[in-house]
């Protein structure tokens, strides 16, 4: 006899354990893992789905249920996805059912979006209806004119074209003069239309990095890290990749950051793959999701582009994963399962026999080791593709501008070169990574600051007199002296993107600005239109947070600035280095991409810091030895894997007593201190929507060991009620 492991789909924590269900002999070859079943529970019959069989079962079989039915309308390309889910709920934690729902997003159906089109029953009969109809009924004669002239019209666009009502479709209908057919409409992501077309002549350089790809897949099987600058022409290279995929008669799923996501490159895929393709993004409802994903289980599309949950889509035959900026952070879920798409696409690709291929023009410190350790394969671009060249760079020591007295947060070199751009007619692009007005308000007399009373951290000021706090939106109105002192030297302290607006209209009168942030992309095409805008050259300087850097192309664009190149520096996180050496190269990047030579001037207060020097120097071989080693010193990831225990509750006490038993705990199953446990202290935000939050890191140089502590403090929580009040999470970093 053989017994299913079923996961009953309820929505309930408690039932986060799979039952035991007897499976029927007939049922035996149609049931495996993954397949969607119905089971009796309780005095009802509930769907579920299965993730393992047994031969064996500890419980009395006399006892025991029977699955009742195998759900075969769409379980097939979900067996996988299941087997993946179980993958992630064991690597990442948090229950089964939460990664059942990440993997399979929409399982409520949806209705159908239904189209429906009015036909004449007969022509010559309609003629003749139409003849005897009285002067007052005049919209029954418009329609089938209408319809004469043009068969099968939409209904709806009968309906606002002749202003006739439903009633009136309806009692044609009736009369047997036409007839309604209604059909069900796939709902896509923005309407955009398009013909499969020529490839382009690969360069020879990519010509090589396609013939090695494929070589590679031929042999090994592994991962593939392209990596290669901004226009070298990765793009081009998935698209051959993409293409061998289709040939085979498989498909291909590309992630790209939802950023990254313009109508540029929807353009770009679809020019070459027709309407094979279509796009997820976060954007779109439930129901076009769904429809998305019905679409790719039917077999109706072989393409999908997306955010990392375009991971998730239903192929029958996946054959390559592509994810473009591979390190790229948003490729990390902050939901429970806290899953890095890199490393569940990798998982996916064993289940499915499937490619993954990833391409960065900063690869992320994991994927280099990786390719260091022989885990993946590397292969790589050097050149832009044309004429473009890599642009000038000059790194300014702002410490000595300071010390010269020179207080602007334009350097002196970087001022003369916005004018210089300015008056060629061409365009600059200034960089901050922070967003708001004035940034944080404190007191210059006693250093009080306002803080928002929802979350540990300093409220923004914005120009409409309002302070505003980010992680929770609380509000309250600016003040001019110190709530604590009652000075006067009161206010902002540093710098914001609309300040920077500010200064530059006094810096250099009559100059056009455009500034793009969290607050001008709040709208729905926010940031597309901010970027169109600035390509048609409505503006001499943009100004921007880090969503300027990334991938936008301006061939106008000569000069770029990075105002504060370390902030990222400070950030305490093991990987802030990395993080800066991405966004300088990126930003350094955005300068010069067409025919003309630019220049990237950075501005910093770190100018000998590796990452500031390599990201100057576009050189990534330097900063990746540098930053390699203090990982290894420190046993950080990659070398090594790193787990977050995050606890929060509302009662600060409670939390620090519980945080401090459970590092107690680890001490006691872990002995030898071979986890390397750091904390309890609190997170890098101490408090969100009144929840304090503290963090406890454990390192080891094995995952499977984490894992292992991982399920003995869950153990211990569970009989623990001094718990109960308080959430504990895992972040597992490799
Ligand atoms: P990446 O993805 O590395 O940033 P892209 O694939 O977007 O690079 O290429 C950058 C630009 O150069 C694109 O406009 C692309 O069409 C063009 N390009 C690159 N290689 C070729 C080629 N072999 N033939 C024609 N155009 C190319
Ligand atoms: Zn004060
Ligand atoms: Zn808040």
């Amino acid at each position: 006899m053989l017994y299913a492991e079923v996961i009953v789909d309820i929505t309930s924590e408690a039932l986060d354990r799979p039952f035991s269900y007897i499976i029927p002999e007939e049922m035996e070859k149609e049931i495996a893992v993954g397949a969607s079943l119905r089971v009796p529970f309780g005095t009802r019959e509930v769907r579920g789905f299965c993730i393992g069989i047994s031969d064996r079962c500890e419980m009395d079989p006399g006892k025991m249920k029977t699955v009742s039915a195998v759900v075969t309308d769409e379980e097939t390309a979900e067996a996988r996805l299941v087997a993946l889910a179980v993958w992630m709920s064991r690597t990442y934690g948090g229950v089964l059912t939460k990664s059942l729902r990440v993997v399979l997003p929409t399982k409520k159906k949806m209705n159908p979006l239904m189209i429906r089109r009015a036909f004449l029953t007969d022509r010559e009969a309609a003629k003749n209806y139409r003849e005897k109809l009285t002067k007052r009924q005049k919209k029954r004669a418009d329609v089938i004119d209408s319809l004469l002239l043009e068969d099968g019209q939409l209904v709806s666009r009968l309906v606002a074209e002749y202003g006739v009502t439903l009633p009136i479709i309806r009692g044609l209908e009736k009369d047997g003069v036409i007839s309604v057919l209604a059909s069900e409409k796939v709902r896509r992501a923005g309407e955009f239309s398009g013909r499969a077309g020529e490839p382009v002549i690969l360069t020879p350089e990519q010509a090589k990095a396609v013939s090695d790809i494929r070589r590679e897949w031929r042999e090994k099987k592994r991962p593939v890290l392209l990596s290669g600058i901004t226009g070298s022409g990765k793009t081009l290279v998935y698209m051959e990749l993409i293409a061998d995929a289709l040939r085979e008669g498989k498909q291909a799923i590309v992630l790209i950051p939802e950023i990254a996501l313009t109508a540029q490159t929807v353009r770009r895929f679809v020019e070459r793959f027709g309407m094979r393709v279509s796009f997820l993004h976060s954007r779109l409802s439930e129901g076009e999701k769904y429809d998305q994903m019905k679409a790719a289980r039917r077999g109706d599309l072989s393409i999908m582009v997306g955010p990392r949950s375009a991971l998730f889509t239903p192929f029958r035959n996946l054959g390559l994963i592509v994810i473009d900026e591979e390190h790229e952070e948003t490729y990390r879920s902050e939901l429970v399962p806290r899953y890095h798409a890199r490393e569940t696409a990798v998982e996916r690709a064993v289940i499915e026999g499937a490619n993954v291929l990833m391409g960065s023009a900063t690869p992320s410190l994991t994927a280099s080791y990786r390719v260091e350790t022989g885990e993946y394969a590397g292969v790589s671009l050097g050149q832009r593709y044309g004429e473009a060249i890599l642009p000038e760079t000059v790194i300014v020591d702002m410490r000595k501008e300071a010390m010269a007295g020179r207080r602007s947060i334009f350097s002196e070199i970087l001022r003369d070169r916005i004018r210089e751009c300015v008056d060629r007619g061409e365009q600059c692009m200034l960089f901050l990574n922070r967003r708001g007005y004035a940034g944080f308000v404190s007191c210059r007399a006693c250093g009080h600051v306002v803080k928002c009373p929802h979350c540990d951290v300093s409220l923004t000021r914005h120009k409409n007199g309002r302070l505003i706090c980010h992680y929770c939106g609380y509000e309250m109105p600016d003040m001019n002296t110190c709530p604590e002192c009652g000075s006067s030297h009161f206010g902002g302290l540093t710098l914001g993107t609309e300040q920077v607006e500010e200064m530059v209209h006094a810096e250099f009168p009559g100059i056009r600005t455009l500034r793009m942030d969290y607050d001008t992309t709040r709208g729905k095409e926010g940031h597309t239109k901010i970027l169109a805008d600035f390509g048609a050259g409505s503006a001499d300087v943009l100004i921007g947070t880090q969503m300027i850097v990334k991938g936008h192309d301006f061939p106008n664009v000569t000069l770029v600035g990075v105002l504060m190149a370390d902030l990222s520096l400070n950030a305490d996180d093991y990987r802030s280095a990395e993080r800066t050496y991405q966004l300088v190269t990126q930003a350094v990047g955005r300068a010069g991409r067409g025919k003309k030579r630019g220049c990237a001037v950075i501005q910093t207060f770190a100018p000998d810091h590796y990452a500031v020097r390599s990201a100057a120097n576009q050189a990534y071989a330097p900063f990746y030895r540098e930053e390699i080693a203090y990982r290894r010193i420190l046993h950080y990831p990659p070398v090594g894997t790193m787990m977050a225990v995050l606890g929060s509750c509302e009662n600060e006490k409670l939390l620090s007593t519980g945080m401090t038993y459970l590092k107690k705990f680890i001490a006691r199953i872990d002995p030898g201190n071979a986890l390397m446990a750091i904390g309890p202290a609190p997170q890098s935000v101490g408090k969100v929507r009144d929840r304090y939050r503290q963090v406890i890191y454990l390192r080891h140089e094995r995952m499977d060991y984490l894992i292992l502590a991982r399920d003995k403090i869950l153990e211990y929580i569970e009989i623990n009620s001094g718990f109960e009040k308080i959430r504990v999470e895992f972040d597992m970093n490799v």
